[in-house]
């Protein structure tokens, strides 16, 4: 059976302790590959060889380290029919989905921040005729970081490159639940002559490995991506160190659909918005609220369009619905939905396990779902279920919808959809999100902020915001 390496000091090389996590084809239930089950140990190793790394890397200069980074993403590109069907294969995804967004998008993140780094400048400040003040930003050392399983090579690289472009080393974790294509990276990054120690990819639990990172005293900045409990266990331990912390954390999107909206588009998105990545993407809106006056139409549309919607082999290319990530994960979003049931809600699609035939009958595959009858404020609407599943909810006006839509822990995307242009703007604004997004849903400029408001986060990723944050800045004052 295959056996994946973590990638330390330029090599692949196994785990110290020699033992491995079983990694499981969600679409068969079938173990098809063996994950380093790494340890402090291994931690420590890559710790000391991005150490060593870290001089050289910093000082190389940002032609050198952006020619590197191109590299890895042309390379990437060359690779992309392998490294989509791995991603589809580890994860679930639909091939056509990894082939169209995650494995371009992890080339792109390189590529964008091999350019960013180029247009990052210092900022000086002229004091009249009295000083001038110029702030440097300078690499910070060994950055940490850890990505989760529902983007695992789109996210992983959104961290790794913009750390790496910054002339900071890294040690990163992937997800030990899809690790596939961080590994496929680490034979990349081999191919494409980055220089050993530069990124330390450590397989592994997140109680191990990420712990090991998050507590190491050598590892002044945490870059993290993973649910809101997670990132509590991690600023519990960075916090009383003084890290650097970025964390992107878990969501409970609002989907507001007023009555004058462009129906057909709002429709054709919101089955995206709602079911994409079986609903496992962090940015997924699971809660819609629809203005009465089109509660019916949109459901009546809504619902019989999700009926139709098959899941299927995910490397079936006409595929569009494929596996949640684990059984453990589908058992989660399966109680959900007995929840939901339970809180008084009834289920008008989906609902149920879905035994697809032939070799993914033991696959862990979930009917889309579609709820309504529950309250704003039950466990069903506030608590991040992560799979394919959606309440609907019917309001009468902004207020309350803004009242329902903001009432979560959560503060991470809305989405909106009105014709109202002055509407559009002043309920943007009131939104407790940090991104909403106006009559589409993940148009995404790599420029602009990421992040989640309240808890669903800390910091901002994209552009400038990620190079700001792996460097630290020092303000340097000349008197005149
Ligand atoms: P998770 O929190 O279980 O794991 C994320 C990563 O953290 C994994 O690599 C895991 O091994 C590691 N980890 C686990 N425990 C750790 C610990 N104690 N110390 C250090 N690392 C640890 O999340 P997941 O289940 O992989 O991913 C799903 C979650 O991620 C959802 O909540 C989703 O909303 C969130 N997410 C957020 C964004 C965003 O940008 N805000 C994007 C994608 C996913």
């Amino acid at each position: 059976m295959q056996k994946i390496d973590n990638y330390i000091d330029g090599e692949l090389v196994a785990p110290i302790d020699d033992a491995y996590l079983d990694n499981v084809n969600p679409a068969t239930g079938q173990v098809y590959a063996l994950t380093p089950d790494s340890d402090q140990k291994d931690v420590q190793r890559a710790v000391d060889a991005a150490k060593a790394a870290f001089s050289a890397w910093s000082s190389c200069g940002i032609e050198t380290r952006a020619r590197l980074l191109d590299k890895i993403a042309d390379l990437i590109d060359e690779n992309i029919d392998i490294l989509a069907r791995a991603e589809s294969i580890d994860n679930g995804k639909p091939l056509s989905l990894a082939r169209n967004v995650d494995i371009p998008r992890a080339s792109a993140n390189f590529r964008f921040y091999a350019s960013g780094i180029q247009h990052f400048a210092s900022e000086s400040h002229y004091m009249e005729g009295l000083a001038i003040n110029y702030t440097q930003r300078t690499p910070i050392g060994v950055a940490g970081c850890i990505s989760p399983w529902n983007l695992p090579l789109y996210l992983f690289s959104w961290k790794i490159a913009p750390a790496l472009a910054a002339g900071n080393t890294v040690v990163a974790k992937p997800t030990e639940v899809a690790p596939m294509t961080a590994y496929l990276l680490s034979k990349i990054c081999i191919d494409a002559g980055l220089p050993k120690g530069v990124l330390n990819i450590v397989h592994g639990f997140g109680h191990k490995v990420g712990q090991a990172i998050v507590a190491h005293e050598d590892i002044p900045v945490i870059s993290f991506t993973g649910g809101t409990e997670t990132g509590k266990k991690i600023a519990t331990t960075a916090a009383p160190m003084f890290k650097k912390m970025s964390l992107e954390l878990g969501g409970k999107n609002p989907n507001i659909i007023f009555a004058d909206c462009d129906f057909d588009e709002m429709l054709k998105t919101t089955l995206r918005s709602s079911f994409a990545n079986q609903g496992q993407i962090c940015l997924c809106g699971s809660r819609i609220f629809v203005e009465r006056p089109i509660y019916e139409k949109f459901k009546m549309a809504f619902v019989s369009k999700v009926q139709k919607m098959k899941v299927g082999d995910p490397l079936d290319e006409q595929t569009r619905m494929g596996a949640v990530v684990s059984e453990t994960h589908m058992n989660k979003v399966l109680g959900y939905i007995q929840l939901a049931q339970q809180e008084g809600g009834t289920v008008l699609a989906g609902g149920q396990r879905v035994i697809v035939d032939g070799d993914c009958a033991e696959g862990y595959f979930i009917a889309p779902t579609v709820i309504e009858g529950l309250h704003a404020n039950c466990r069903t609407n506030q608590e991040e279920i992560f799979g394919p599943v959606v309440t609907m909810m019917p309001f009468d006006t902004e207020d309350e919808v803004l009242q329902m839509a903001n009432a979560t822990p959560y503060g991470l995307a809305a989405t909106v959809w009105t014709q109202d242009l002055k509407r559009a703007h002043k309920f943007s604004h009131q939104l407790k999100s940090a991104i909403v997004w106006v009559n589409c849903w993940l148009l995404r400029d790599l420029r602009t902020p990421f992040g989640g408001m309240k808890q669903s986060g800390m910091g901002r990723e994209g552009g400038f915001e990620a190079l700001r944050f792996f460097t630290e800045p020092q303000n340097i004052c000349i008197k005149l």
